[in-house]
């Protein structure tokens, strides 16, 4: 199945500078789309879990991807401003999804992590186990069904039945801030994206997403998980584990061309050398004519020195 005009994003959460491990999702997703018949890309912020948000990350994070030259199309979407819809979502499913008291305490008193991992046994499914709790957290009801999709990237079908590998998981949390979950469905749903190209990462919350696009009935995505950046000692890069930013304010346009060239690199692509290339535009011109999904290592390439 081949989707005629692609519509891609990129998703970045405001937790930090831009590390070379979302400019890697980010160059894939944008050339994985642009690279298309009518190709359109948009840059979403994943500030729902704005408790996680570190101050000035978004403008940070814009002006870093506008400084590579980075073109995305319509307006930036704030999931910080989308809550009505995450709300309405919510209700539409309302046959589904219950009230629940588990704190992470309460739950990890039950019985060691080892027991459950992070397997939520359904303790409040058929009524709230404490029901003078307030503000109660909102879990989806899952099922044994096995969810399996095929990515354009990984070897195998990924399958998970996520009743029995995570169980009913939240949607709405006990602060009331809406889960990355629910918040992701329905903003792939609301901005029409029909393929999402990020980490492998976020692999394992795939089939979560694939069940509520289901159970909301919005159409199901085409998925593309790039291996994931690791740093030299195989730690995942992330803002968490302080990756460093992959521009500060006084770089220079070489440095963004060697971060770029370094990414089109761990992307496989077989960038041109430095010595053959003018400007950023020239490299640019040159991902637009030879990026190939195809080429996407299916295994970690070795760390470069940005990792
Ligand atoms: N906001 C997520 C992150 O930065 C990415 C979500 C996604 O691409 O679906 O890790």
């Amino acid at each position: 199945k081949k989707i005629n005009s692609v519509i891609g994003r990129f998703a970045p959460s405001p937790t930090g500078p831009l590390h070379f491990g979302s400019l890697v999702a980010a160059v894939a997703s944008y050339l994985a789309a642009k690279t298309q018949n009518n190709g359109k890309w948009f840059l979403r912020i994943e500030d729902v879990d704005t408790q996680r948000e570190q101050p000035g990350a978004s403008q940070s994070i814009i002006q870093t991807l506008e400084s590579f030259g980075f073109a995305w199309d319509g307006d930036i979407l704030f999931q910080s401003e989308q809550t009505e819809r995450y709300q309405t979502a919510l209700e539409r499913i309302s046959d589904h999804i219950y009230p629940c008291s588990c704190t992470r305490k309460y739950l990890q008193s039950l019985s060691d992590i080892s027991t459950y991992g992070y397997l939520y046994p359904g303790i409040c499914r058929n009524g709230i186990n404490n029901p003078d709790i307030q503000n109660p957290s909102i879990r989806v009801k899952t099922n044994k069904q096995e969810i399996c999709f095929q990515d354009l990237c990984q070897p195998h079908v990924i399958g998970q039945s996520i009743e029995q590998e995570i169980g009913d998981f939240i949607l709405k949390r006990r602060d009331g801030l809406f889960a990355y979950q629910l918040a992701v469905v329905v903003d792939d749903a609301f901005q029409e994206i029909n393929q999402v190209v990020r980490g492998s990462d976020i692999l394992d919350n795939t089939p979560r997403q694939i069940f509520l696009q289901q159970l909301l009935g919005y159409p199901q995505l085409e998925y593309l998980h790039f291996p994931t950046a690791v740093t030299a000692d195989g730690k995942k890069l992330s803002k968490q584990n302080h990756s460093p930013p992959v521009l500060t304010d006084n770089d220079s346009s070489d440095k963004k061309m060697e971060s770029l060239l370094a990414s089109l690199e761990f992307l496989g692509q077989n960038p041109p050398k430095r010595s053959n290339l003018e400007s950023i535009n020239d490299l640019w011109k040159w991902a637009f004519q030879h990026w190939d999904n195809d080429k996407i290592p299916k295994v970690m390439t070795k760390p470069t020195k940005f990792t």
